[in-house]
């Protein structure tokens, strides 16, 4: 979408699709407040989904044990009533408070929304790839070298060298091996943190020498000049003995080092903070401008604890004080999911008209 193109219309607009951002699509929903959200990753589940799937959480209220990615589809079968609008794969880079009180909102993917209310769920930051650091990596990055895998077919028939020892790194040696030309995995040590079956896979591709494993790390990259431009040919592996150099082919490099959170443009929003979290009050977890929330890890405040049930307390209070913002005349009252007619009409579960 150009800039010239009329950004679309959203009540509320919410960055981050962590559990806490899900949640707040739901807390919006009851009170009848629609809402786009929008993620950096090309997943939802934040740090739930992103960084211990598999691990179990036991402080969420009247769940006595619950696997964070289990949390993460319970709160996205919770907010499935709601038909939020997903931005997946796009970091917002723009929140823009405009002179009529709406706020531009704009994405590395080119999307542009003029909401009524901004809430930040940006937990620890959105999470960028771990970067291969060589000198000169930088002209080839998103042609030659990639951190995440957007069309496969664009790797077959060629030579690849892959970096890592995770799962996105084991996975796609598998997948990519017999359809390159020729296929590297270097990593830096003998053990490898991936789904066992699919290292065994790799072992025998290695075995079958359709492929090979170098333990050690890249050096350098090799390029020659072709046409006006640079292009990659291969790159310099050292091996963790110290002494073997070996120069490997390579059209494209492919890095799964893993990610980290980064604050990134948050930062630059003009919006108050304080080591690196955005400053809010209690009552409605405004940030310094208004019609702009912050909930869950990306929020500070007196006494703030970065637990899951935090956050769910504040995108509940956030809702009341967004419905206030949008539509300062209407009146305000609690209603129960248990007795509320319209919520339940809201939620799909037929509500009756009595009270
Ligand atoms: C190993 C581990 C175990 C944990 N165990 C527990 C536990 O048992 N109980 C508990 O309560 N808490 C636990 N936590 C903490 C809990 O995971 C966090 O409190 C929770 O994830 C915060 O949710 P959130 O939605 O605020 O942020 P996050 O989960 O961090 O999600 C934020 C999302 O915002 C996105 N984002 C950020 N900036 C941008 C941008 N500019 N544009 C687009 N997207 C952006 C990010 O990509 C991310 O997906 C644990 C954390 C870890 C690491």
């Amino acid at each position: 979408m150009s800039d010239s193109t009329p950004p679309t219309p959203a009540e509320v607009v919410i960055i981050g699709a962590g559990p806490v951002g899900i949640f707040q699509i739901f807390e919006l929903g009851l009170l009848g407040i629609s809402a786009h959200i929008i993620d950096s990753l090309t997943q939802v589940g934040g740090q739930c989904t992103e960084l211990y799937p598999e691990k179990p959480i036991y402080d969420i209220p009247a769940l006595p044990v619950c696997g964070a990615q289990e949390l993460i589809d319970r709160l996205l079968e919770q907010t499935k009533p709601f038909n939020a609008t997903y931005h997946l794969g796009q970091e917002v880079t723009e929140v823009s408070p405009l002179p009529d009180g709406k706020i531009l909102v704009a994405t590395s993917g080119g999307t542009r929304l003029l909401a009524g209310a901004v809430v930040i769920a940006a937990g620890v930051g959105s999470f960028q790839p771990r970067r291969l650091a060589l000198p000169g990596i930088e002209e080839f990055e998103g042609t030659s070298v990639h951190y995440r895998v957007k069309a496969a077919a664009d790797f077959h028939g060629r030579d690849l060298v892959i970096c890592g020892g995770g799962d996105s790194a084991l996975d796609w040696t598998v997948a990519l091996c017999e359809k390159a030309r020729s296929l590297t995995l270097v990593h830096r040590r003998a053990e490898f943190r991936a789904a066992p079956a699919t290292v065994a896979r790799m072992r025998e591709l290695v075995a079958a020498g359709k492929m090979q494993v170098i333990e050690g790390h890249a050096a350098a990259v090799h390029s020659e000049h072709v046409a006006g431009a640079n292009r990659l040919t291969g790159l310099v592996l050292q091996a963790n003995d110290g002494q073997t150099t070996l120069k490997v082919a390579a059209d494209h490099v492919l890095v799964f080092f893993g990610l980290h959170p980064k604050l990134g443009p948050i930062a630059e929003w003009g919006l108050e903070l304080e080591k690196k979290a955005l400053k809010v009050d209690t009552e409605k977890f405004q940030t310094s401008a208004p019609g702009i929330y912050a909930i869950g890890d990306i929020n500070t405040y007196p006494g703030k604890k970065k637990l899951i049930l935090s956050g769910f307390h504040e995108a509940a209070l956030a809702a009341f004080a967004i419905q206030h913002h949008l539509f300062p005349e209407k009146r305000q009252f609690l209603q129960y999911t248990t007795t509320s007619p319209i919520m339940q009409k809201r939620l799909g579960v037929g509500g009756t008209d009595s009270h």
